[in-house]
């Protein structure tokens, strides 16, 4: 079989949500929400299903959602998309991954990637035939330095992967970080392929800024949102990617044989969902906030050091702090096994030289299911 795929290990949130079930765990590890998801969504899924056109709908996505989204989207972030020829709707934001790359990417193209990366990005870019160069980031700020772009940046560079917010650190990397990497990719002539999936869930007042809003971007960026967590309801797999024409033209081939649709009933609720107002999006991001701060106050009583999170479900602690001897996954192996608490070890986010003393914490829970991983930590600890 193909080694890139047989010699893969299984992803670590399939492996640390199976160990969170065999030990009965608080699960603070794979990135889902206690909460079901906004009750109006979820009832106009079900009504579109039972009631609703359950045959295929248009392979690039409805055109009330891809409307709805480009709407969404100039509403949020002042982008100006055509719903005709710059919005698909793809099952998930992971299909839309897969098929960027696997669209835009020839064998021998070298690819930029930044790690700690989000695990699914390395083995597709790799059966792409993309040869992957790695900027490293540093924590405790994780923060992208014109050296570091410089040093892999070349004549071979064909497409940039960056995810911001940033999945495992809750970095949201900043304006002129951004506009740093924009001019490395218009003096190579370089595509961004723009993993934005956490862009509602940015804190401290912070508003998303697309790369594709950065002058010169608009025509060589593809923005992948996705509905999951827009609405917190992860198993809802419905992306949505947003490109110029051309670009475009190229995704959707590759969509047309991966998945070729997504479930209308899905599309339908998710279209309806794109439409509320400000108040929702604010109050889904100051309840995410608080739970945030709440995990963090009670991690650094326990004495546990957390990195700042400005941005996704996640806050991640930095272990060398306590003791330069532990290791992230063993840590985490003891964690679920004898205290009950599941999280997900940073190292796993690494092809190479991995940080191996950073643990990453989900903290999209109630009160009650924060509190009770805390008393379990506490005698961890
Ligand atoms: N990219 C990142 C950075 C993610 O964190 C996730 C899931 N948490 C995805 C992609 C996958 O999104 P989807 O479930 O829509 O496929
Ligand atoms: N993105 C989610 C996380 O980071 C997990 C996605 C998955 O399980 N494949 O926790």
């Amino acid at each position: 079989f193909n080694p890139v795929y047989s010699n893969l290990p299984t992803t670590i949130f399939e492996v640390m949500s199976g160990l969170a079930r065999e030990h009965q765990a608080v699960n603070l590890g794979q990135g889902f929400p206690d909460d079901p998801g906004p009750a109006d969504v979820r009832a106009k899924a079900a009504e579109a299903l039972i009631e609703g056109w359950n045959q295929y709908p248009p392979m690039m996505g409805l055109p009330e959602l891809r409307r709805a989204a480009a709407d969404h989207y100039r509403r949020w972030q002042g982008l100006a998309l055509d719903s005709d020829c710059e919005v698909m709707v793809t099952s998930g934001a992971t299909e839309a991954l897969a098929g960027a790359l696997f669209a835009l990417i020839e064998p021998g193209d070298e690819v930029v990637l930044f790690q700690p990366l989000y695990d699914a990005y390395l083995p597709l870019v790799l059966r792409a035939g993309g040869v992957p160069k790695l900027i490293r980031l540093e924590p405790p700020a994780w923060r992208i330095t014109e050296g570091a772009l410089a040093a892999v940046f070349s004549a071979r560079t064909k497409l940039v992967l960056f995810n911001n917010p940033q999945n495992p650190t809750g970095v949201v990397h900043c304006r002129a970080e951004m506009e740093l990497l924009a001019d490395f990719c218009l003096r190579y002539d370089v595509i961004a392929v723009c993993d934005e999936v956490w862009e509602h869930i940015v804190f401290d007042g912070r508003r998303h800024l697309p790369m594709m809003a950065l002058p010169g971007m608009r025509e060589r960026t593809v923005k992948i949102g996705s509905a999951g967590k827009i609405f917190g309801m992860t198993g809802w797999k419905v992306g949505l990617v947003c490109a110029a024409p051309p670009l475009m033209r190229v995704l959707s081939k590759a969509h047309q044989f991966l998945t070729f649709t997504t479930p209308p009933n899905l599309q339908t609720a998710v279209a309806y969902g794109l439409g509320k107002d400000e108040a929702y999006f604010d109050a889904m991001r100051s309840d995410l906030q608080r739970a945030r701060d709440h995990l963090t106050a009670g991690l650094t009583a326990l004495g546990l050091p957390v990195l700042p999170s400005a941005g996704t479900y996640f806050l991640t602690v930095d272990l060398a702090a306590v003791d330069s001897s532990l290791d992230d996954e063993q840590f985490c192996l003891d964690l679920v096994r004898a205290h009950g608490v599941a999280a997900i070890p940073v190292s796993a986010f690494y092809a190479e030289n991995a940080v191996r003393s950073v643990v990453r914490f989900c903290f999209a829970k109630n009160d009650a299911t924060l509190d009770l991983a805390l008393e379990r930590l506490g005698r961890a600890v």
